[in-house]
């Protein structure tokens, strides 16, 4: 079998690091990219390059926003009062299509996963308890996913906070255990922010 041309080697080498991407798949792809017309390849090239260029975390919120702060942070309207805890960006974007939240977030860039090596340390939670300290903050949603790294990660968070004058809510279980925020439906995610209970 003759070898791909080094070029084509090294892009289906890049999308095979892609996530759920094996061989074949990076293959085909990079076969369409060869078959398709410059002006579309190239538009692709360029969509990858601004996303990495115009993106970066808000420095309040650690949301990903092409403005600092991003546009929940900035907005008047929403109550800066209340801090929505999520896991990553991808949560926030659930939460926010569910409708009906009108607080800011706090992105923790993760939980903790000590089989993974990932510690308290990872994640932006001295941030969080700054904001707690600083600001107004009257009750923090803890909207880590229903599974047990996530449990545990709300429990740290819980207990950095536990000094400070702040109510602490946690979702409602309508969730189902082992599941994760950014599948749920719209309706199951309203459900869960306004039936959130002390915790
Ligand atoms: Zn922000």
């Amino acid at each position: 079998m003759p070898a791909f041309a080094p070029s084509m080697q090294r892009l289906i080498g890049e999308f095979s690091r892609l996530p759920g991407i094996g061989t074949k798949t990076a293959e085909r792809l990079a076969y369409h990219i060869l078959r398709s017309p410059s002006a579309e390849a190239m538009s692709l090239a360029e969509a990858i390059r601004l996303v990495k260029q115009d993106n970066r975390p808000c420095s309040n919120c650690f949301a990903i926003s092409e403005s600092d702060p991003c546009e929940i942070c900035a907005d008047p309207a929403r109550d800066a009062s209340t801090i929505c805890v999520v896991e990553e960006p991808k949560d926030l974007i659930a939460l926010e299509r569910s409708g009906g939240y009108t607080g800011v977030y706090h992105v923790l860039g993760g939980r903790i996963e000590p089989f993974e090596g990932r510690t308290r340390s990872d994640l932006t939670l001295e941030a969080l308890v700054r904001r707690v300290q600083t600001h107004k903050v009257k009750e923090i949603i803890l909207a880590t996913n229903p599974i047990v790294e996530g449990d545990t990660t709300a429990l740290v968070v819980k207990e950095a906070l536990q000094d400070m004058s702040v109510r602490i809510t946690r979702l409602a279980r309508g969730l189902p255990a082992g599941s994760h925020l950014e599948f749920a439906g719209r309706a199951i995610l309203q459900e869960a922010i306004t039936g959130r209970q002390e915790w």
